[in-house]
């Protein structure tokens, strides 16, 4: 049986997963390239020798996950450590407060003593806006927490993170976090969440390790590169394969100052900063499972956030506003995709969404079934 030969764009999750599915049916010849020096995409966690630390070079990722057909799918490829993700943000003149909000932040905040979930709630409800159509951000946030709370959590790390008003992001984004009334301090609420035992290369190199797939890094994605290939599964950015013919999609980014850092102390892994500084948020790399001591020096990693033309071309972050201008033109390069039976469009920049790592996975395990049965 002569196999067919696939390429696959970028070895981050998207394009792994994908290889991975393809070659396990036997009958494809898988080449994954990267136009990086290394596999794992943005989840990229090399070993810093001197530190005996291992840091996430792109930011902290955290596995989070409801879905268990991926939780045990990607447990083939890694063994994990049990991880539920703390975040505290730091307030001038008060200091490290959980976040989300819960009611210790409120006690804190506001020198009270609740500890009922219905204290919390009646404070919180004299706090809030009663917005009766809401319209973006600012009313989903205002509701549930009132302007002084919202200007302080979230109306300045929004500025810092997307440059833009509240007012310009739509509501979902506020959807995204868990409200609490109670002292839970956990970032996220899903089922299974972990840390790779061994770090992401390690749990990326299992997955691109099968004899069909050959991997070909320092390689950057040209069109010629086409026509020796039945199919091209491609997570590159969309609006760069079709040169930018609708204008560029618009990505925030971010850059890392990852220091050395001696006597450094923080409650939890990951600080948000509240003020009206350029940082956004920091992490100290002791404090995650599986990324080494837990003693000594520490490395700390500021993010600024930028355009990504500001970095490299590094795209991170797909920008959806309330006026729809970024999500019309994506529709645009969708549809010119869908013309396009040769490349199918994958992973975070490929289908221009923000996706966890679990979505993605599963995302492109659905593709390739979806290719193999057509
Ligand atoms: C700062 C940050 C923090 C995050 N934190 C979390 C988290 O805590 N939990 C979570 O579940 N998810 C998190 N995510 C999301 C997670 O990074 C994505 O779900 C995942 O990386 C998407 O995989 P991907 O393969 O689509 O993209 P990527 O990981 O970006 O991989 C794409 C690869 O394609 C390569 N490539 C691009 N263009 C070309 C080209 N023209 N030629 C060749 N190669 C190319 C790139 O070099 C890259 O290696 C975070 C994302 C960011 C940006």
């Amino acid at each position: 049986m002569i196999k067919q030969r696939i390429l696959v764009v970028g070895a981050g999750f998207a394009g792994a997963v994908l290889a991975r599915e393809l070659a396990e049916s036997g009958h494809y010849l898988i080449d994954v390239i990267d136009s990086r020096s290394h596999i794992a995409g943005n989840c990229f966690d090399p070993y810093d020798d001197k530190m005996q630390l291992r840091i996430h070079q792109y930011g902290p990722h955290i596995f989070h996950t409801n879905d268990k057909g991926i939780f045990d799918y990607l447990s083939r490829f890694t063994q994990w450590l049990p991880y539920e993700h703390k975040v505290e943000a730091l307030v001038e003149g008060i200091g490290f407060v959980p976040f989300p909000i819960n009611i210790k932040t409120i006690n804190l905040l506001y020198n009270k003593s609740f500890s009922k979930e219905s204290e919390m709630k009646i404070f919180l409800s004299q706090l809030c806006e009663h917005h009766s159509k809401i319209e973006n951000a600012r009313h989903a946030a205002e509701n549930l927490y009132g302007k002084e709370l919202v200007e302080l959590f979230f109306a300045r790390y929004t500025k810092k993170m997307w440059d833009l008003e509240l007012e310009e992001l739509p509501a979902s984004i506020v959807a995204r976090l868990p409200v609490r009334y109670d002292d839970r301090s956990g970032y996220f609420d899903d089922k299974f969440q972990a840390m790779p035992k061994d770090g992401y290369i390690t749990l990326f190199k299992n997955l691109l390790n099968h004899a069909d797939i050959k991997v070909h890094l320092q390689t950057s994605f040209e069109r010629t590169m086409e026509v020796k290939y039945t199919h091209v599964f491609n997570s590159m950015a969309i609006d760069e394969y079709y040169d930018f013919e609708f204008e560029a999609l618009p990505y925030r980014s971010i850059k890392y100052d990852h220091q050395y850092k001696n006597d450094h102390y923080q409650p939890v892994p990951t600080i948000n900063m509240t003020d009206l500084g350029p940082i956004t948020r920091y992490t100290d790399w002791r404090l995650y499972p599986g990324c080494g001591s837990t003693e000594s020096q520490a490395i700390v990693s500021y993010e600024s956030p930028c355009s990504y033309e500001d970095n490299n071309n590094e795209r991170y972050y797909p920008v959806k506003t309330v006026d729809d201008i970024p999500q019309t033109r994506y529709k645009k390069y969708e549809r010119l995709s869908l013309e396009n039976k040769k490349c199918t469009f994958i992973g975070r920049c490929g289908q221009y969404r923000y996706l966890d790592m679990h979505q993605v996975a599963a995302n492109s395990r659905v593709i390739a079934k979806k290719f193999m049965l057509s």
